[in-house]
């Protein structure tokens, strides 16, 4: 009979958030596919576990993903950690939860810390509904393509990023966002100098621009105004690309220019305008 594939927990800074139920699935597993084994034999030795480690990280996924599956499919059971917080969320885990699951392994996974849903709980922002975009790419124009895709996002906003980089996306979130929006930096969550600073992006690249950045870091970005409450409904915006092409505009600018002021997708109102 098939084994199972456990996703474990870790604490992102605090050793004592291991849960008695993730020590316990450690405890319990016949091996453990860890990001870096050396970072889980730390913890393993602080809970007094000795277990059999594989390595199991982005350059090796896909050799080390069909060897663990094997085990798994001749009857072991797996527990799977990445360096902190929750396996597969921008860690290694999302491939191998994928591998098990298309050959009808069970895949389970024990709640516990994850760096994105402590720094939202904390941020002060609109935590009923959010997106997750983890990192930012490191490349121009990926990076520049996932800030256009958030331009119209009304939803709180997730990000991840390194302190090295954190100075230079402020920067790009406030190209992105303009300075008025609201960003909350929750910084060394759960250890000794947990901190969160909560301004807007104007402020940020002021304050960021004098303070090096330290530790790690989840960046909360507040989403785009609702459209109701810059209080412009469709037919407002419609009449305002009329008035624009009565003064002579195009229909494409005119619509371009709306949509820029207004917030509406341009094919919304093309489409109405159209109609
Ligand atoms: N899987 C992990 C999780 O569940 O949170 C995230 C792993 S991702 C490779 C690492 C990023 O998480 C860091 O660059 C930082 O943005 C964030 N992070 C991890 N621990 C943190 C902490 N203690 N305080 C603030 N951010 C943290």
């Amino acid at each position: 009979m098939s084994g199972t594939l456990t996703l474990v927990p870790t604490p992102i800074g605090n050793l004592s958030d291991i849960s008695p139920r993730c020590a316990q699935a450690l405890a319990q597993a016949d091996f453990i596919a860890a990001e870096d084994t050396r970072v889980t034999l730390k913890l393993l030795n602080h809970l007094g576990i000795k277990k059999p480690l594989v390595s199991y990280y982005e350059h090796n996924k896909e050799f080390s993903g069909k060897k663990i599956l094997e085990r798994i499919l001749a009857g072991e059971n797996c527990a799977q950690v990445s360096d902190a917080g929750s396996p597969a969320i921008s860690d290694p885990g999302e491939d191998l939860v994928r591998l098990c699951a298309e050959n009808g392994v069970l895949v389970t996974a024990i709640p516990g810390p994850c760096a994105a849903i402590t720094a939202l709980s904390i941020s002060g922002l609109p935590t009923g509904r959010f997106t997750f975009e983890g990192f930012l790419s490191t490349t121009k124009k990926n990076r520049a393509a996932h800030l256009k895709s958030l331009e119209k996002e009304t939803r709180t906003m997730i990000f991840y990023e390194a302190p090295h980089k954190l100075t230079a996306t402020v920067q790009d979130l406030l190209k992105a966002f303009g300075s008025e929006r609201r960003v909350s930096f929750c910084r060394e969550l759960t250890k000794l100098h947990e901190e969160v600073l909560r301004m807007t992006l104007g402020q940020a690249a002021d304050y960021y621009a004098e303070h090096t950045p330290r530790g790690e870091y989840v960046l909360i970005v507040e989403g785009a105004a609702e459209r109701e409450e810059i209080g412009v409904t469709l037919e407002q915006a419609l009449e305002r690309v009329r008035t624009l092409m009565g003064g002579g505009s195009s229909k494409k600018d005119a619509v371009r220019q709306v949509s820029q002021e207004t917030g509406f997708p341009k094919n919304t109102l093309y489409d109405a305008a159209i109609r």
